[in-house]
């Protein structure tokens, strides 16, 4: 194992990362922009070192201060949590050139997973259901319309370097596709500096349903489920559940087992997830993300499993302890994103706590860097907490949510705590009927006063 690990990260992950170190009995070094000085990962960590203005382009993202980091305080290896340098292959290829361990996939793992269309192809290569679209990229608008023409209408427009909802443009029908192409092409374009994209056809009402993968990084591979993240904003998940409400054994052990045997065929090393979205009984294969999740605790809580342990563990080079025939799904677990937002309109709302008080008992974690007296900076991602609970079955894990959120204390400023509350009082909710679109039409509904 290694003797210090640095995280490359701030807030309830950069925490959650250290959790999983101490319990190994790794050193852990935190750093930090100066406007975390007094954040809780580097209050939490052995050691830690500033790396820069509040800006994250000059400080969690600067590659050189990371590195000295690393070098002025001996770490072997660096854990990236998610977001910021979590799947930049430059990074891990850097990492790598100083005689550090990146702890992660290898960079063309990232690479091949980055670019989208490479990854459906591979996808595909691997047996993998894919969404039905063009053979790879679509350059010019002529093409766009004899591919979507073939398809039927409609179709969406996805750029091949898109992430986070961006570069990606719906064309309901035939005299909507001009402006999708052009549109994401130039979005793709400024965002990533890449205009390719290609076509694939739009599934109406699906829901999203991704799959847990880990990979010795030596051909053998295990999957962990399921979990269901429907319930989004502008492509942002809210609330996440495993298993999948819509999801039977059956089904789980089928595109469980061929997410496992693609990443074990590729030799791909520690935690994945597959995104699939998914529609009367089918599967199509959207994305891979080369990182650990923010909603991986659903998936701890059911099958009993530290990820970050697993991660750290087969990162130092010691042998995968998961076995598939030793994974079972114990209960019913589902985490809510609280964001530093004011509703309705989802406004950042960065500021002092003056009171936190997290939820406790039996089956709650709450995964979150908050301490009383805290100011949380406006540079930053406005998840502020997640709170995840685990039932004997769904409406257990409910039941444990309301009692959880009616404890949670959190004064200062406006969170999303209130949209919780607002949903669980939804039959759709109760019942696990939703789809991609639900929150979003539902909320339309919704004034939160
Ligand atoms: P990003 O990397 O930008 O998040 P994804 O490919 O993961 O992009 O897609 C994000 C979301 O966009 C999906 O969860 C889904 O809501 C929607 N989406 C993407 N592809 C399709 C499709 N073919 N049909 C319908 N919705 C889609």
């Amino acid at each position: 194992m290694f003797s210090k690990v640095l995280i490359a990260n701030r807030g309830e992950i950069a925490l959650r990362v250290i959790r999983a170190c101490k319990e190994l009995g790794v050193s852990t070094v935190a750093v930090h922009s100066t406007a975390d000085s007094d954040a809780m990962h580097v209050r939490m960590a052995d050691e830690s070192v500033c790396i820069g203005p509040p800006s994250g382009t000059d400080s969690y993202l600067s590659i050189p201060a990371i590195i000295a980091a690393c070098e002025i305080t001996g770490a072997e290896a660096i854990h990236p949590g998610y977001g910021f340098l979590s799947e930049n292959a430059e990074f891990v290829q850097i990492v790598e050139e100083h005689g550090l361990k990146f702890i992660g996939p290898s960079a063309e793992h990232i690479r091949m997973m980055g670019d989208k269309i490479t990854a459906k192809q591979t996808m595909i290569d691997l047996g993998v259901p894919c969404v039905p679209g063009s053979d790879g990229g679509v350059p010019t608008i002529e093409e766009a319309h004899k591919v979507a023409d073939e398809m039927g209408f409609p179709v969406i427009v996805k750029a091949t370097a898109g992430g986070g909802g961006r570069g990606m443009k719906l064309a309901k029908t035939k005299a909507d596709l001009d402006e999708a192409f052009s549109t994401a092409r130039a979005e793709s374009k400024s965002a990533f500096g890449n205009d390719e994209v290609y076509i694939e056809k739009y599934l109406t009402l699906p829901r999203h349903i991704e799959v847990q993968v880990f990979g010795n990084g030596k051909g053998r591979a295990i999957h962990l489920g399921e979990r269901d993240c429907s319930l989004q904003r502008r492509h942002q998940k809210v609330f996440e559940e495993a298993p999948g409400p819509s999801i039977t054994p059956e089904l789980r052990e089928k595109i469980g087992t061929t997410c496992a045997d693609a990443v074990a065929k590729i030799g791909y090393e520690g935690a994945g997830t597959i995104e699939f979205l998914y529609e009367n009984d089918e599967f199509y294969f959207i994305e891979m993300n080369t990182r650990l999740q923010v909603e991986h605790p659903v998936t701890e809580a059911i099958f009993g499993v530290d990820l970050v342990k697993q991660q750290l563990r087969v990162a130092a080079g010691q042998e995968m302890t998961l076995k598939q025939e030793n994974l079972s799904i114990k209960g019913h677990a589902i985490e809510v994103r609280i964001n530093a937002e004011k509703l309705p309109n989802f406004t950042p709302c960065p500021g002092k706590i003056s009171m936190y008080h997290a939820p406790g008992g039996l089956g709650v974690r709450m995964d979150s860097a908050l301490y009383d007296g805290y100011s949380i900076p406006p540079y930053y991602d406005s998840l502020i907490g997640k709170l995840i609970v685990t039932g004997l079955d769904r409406e257990g894990a409910l039941a444990r949510l309301k009692r959880s959120l009616d404890e949670l204390i959190i004064d200062g400023i406006d969170t999303t705590v209130p949209l919780f509350h607002a949903l669980l009082q939804e039959e759709a909710i109760q019942t696990g009927d939703y789809d991609i679109h639900w929150l979003e039409k539902w909320l339309e509904t919704q004034t939160f006063e």
